[in-house]
């Protein structure tokens, strides 16, 4: 084992747990669930406020139009809060992303607000473990980094989004964006694990729905004239099960609309979840998705039209991201953590920083678990040892490692 030179120990020393902790215990308190327009921005600022005490320019960006389908199938937009965006030394030749969400699972009038010690190191609280714990980590392991020389040789973006928990549709574009062209990236969820087990390979996920025009009639006097759209939402849900493969699962979730029971439906949504494992099964179900909606049309005689798609590409390790993966275990084994990883079904913005090819390791956060649940918790003392671990793997990258 490499023991931690002068420098990582002088860098490692300086990072204030008691801050940290207040930190994540403050916004914690603020609710911030994805719809929660108003606590988003009290978080922003918020987070605006601690993050200038690193370099660069914090800027607030508005989110990207997004829309959704009601349950008549009409199109409506989704608002959303605006993104957290920190540009360091964008001059650099080496440069990295870093991302965070300060958005939640729990809406603002969700029983689930507040903060219990469930014993001397274990907080529950919404938030905590499922970011804003991390945020926490990703802030002081940066706070480190830049109180060492090697911080010079390296530049970052930092991207803390607003609506990570229902799929980033409105920072999509933005993380495309901040992925470009960097040499890595580090984005704070929680450890798979409690014991700060990484998330390594990651499936994919796709939303879509269905919408079904049919023609309405009365379903004793000429029902022959009518079209019946939930009919033909049952054949589509038939045929998805068809094109369901084992490496890209398909679940027909809900189906709304129709009418009276002496009426022939002239509508229905029909909603599915996709979870491709290679971004080739995606594509192969899309194209079965199409041909499918073609057959349903003609045998049918009802218009269909599809939103949604895959807004998670799978995300496979490659050669680097491997790399970077072992540079994070051989930087724990420096500070006596033992890291290991396993694959997941579950989803992040790792995934789209993946499909940019930037190598990133997605689950640099605190340790924790029960998270989307009222029993959330986030042990404490991870706080400083994954900014630790954090800072030492950025001060290893800002020297030179390659991956
Ligand atoms: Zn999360």
């Amino acid at each position: 084992m490499t023991r931690l030179d002068p420098t990582g120990t002088d860098m490692i020393e300086q990072i204030d747990q008691p801050a940290m902790l207040a930190q994540a215990q403050t916004w914690s308190a603020v609710n911030t669930g994805t719809a929660n327009l108003a606590g988003l921005a009290v978080q922003a600022g918020l987070l605006a406020d601690a993050f200038s005490a690193l370099p660069g320019e914090v800027s607030l960006t508005d989110p990207a139009p997004v829309t959704g389908i009601d349950a008549g199938g009409a199109e409506f937009e989704k608002p959303h809060g605006q993104h957290l965006v920190l540009r360091v030394r964008p001059d650099a030749v080496r440069r990295l992303l870093l991302t965070g969400h300060m958005d939640t699972v729990f809406p603002a009038d969700d029983p689930f607000q507040a903060q219990t010690w469930l014993d001397d190191t274990t907080l529950n609280g919404p938030g905590l473990a499922d970011m804003k714990g991390g945020i926490a980590v990703m802030l002081h392991a940066l706070l480190a980094l830049e109180s060492t020389d090697a911080a010079a040789g390296i530049g970052y973006d930092v991207l803390i989004n607003a609506d990570e928990e229902t799929g980033s549709l409105s920072s999509a574009a933005l993380i495309e964006e901040l992925a470009r062209g960097k040499y890595a990236a580090l984005t704070y969820e929680p450890s798979a694990l409690p014991d700060g087990t990484l998330a390594h390979a990651r499936g994919g996920t796709g939303n879509y729905s269905l919408i079904v025009k049919g023609q309405s009639a009365h379903a004793g006097r000429n029902p022959q004239d009518g079209r019946n759209a939930i009919v033909a939402a049952a054949a589509l849900v038939l045929g998805l099960k068809r094109l369901e493969t084992p490496d890209c699962p398909v679940n027909p979730a809900k189906i709304e609309g129709g009418a009276a029971n002496n009426v022939v439906p002239d509508n229905a949504v029909l909603r599915f979840n996709i979870r491709p494992k290679e971004p080739a099964a995606g594509e192969r179900f899309e194209a079965g998705l199409q041909a499918l909606m073609r057959e349903i049309r003609q045998s049918h005689e009802v218009s269909i039209h599809l939103h949604g798609g895959v807004t998670r590409p799978p995300k496979p390790v490659d050669g680097r991201a491997q790399k970077l993966f072992d540079l994070v275990r051989d930087c724990g084994s420096v500070l006596g953590q033992e890291i290991g990883w396993q694959s997941t079904g579950g989803v992040c913005d790792g995934n789209n920083i993946a499909a940019c090819g930037v190598p990133v390791v997605d689950t640099m956060g605190v340790r924790g678990g029960a998270i989307h649940s009222p029993q959330e918790f986030m042990i404490v003392p991870s706080l400083k040892e994954r900014a630790a671990l954090s800072a030492l793997v950025l001060h290893r990258l800002a020297s030179g490692d390659e991956l």
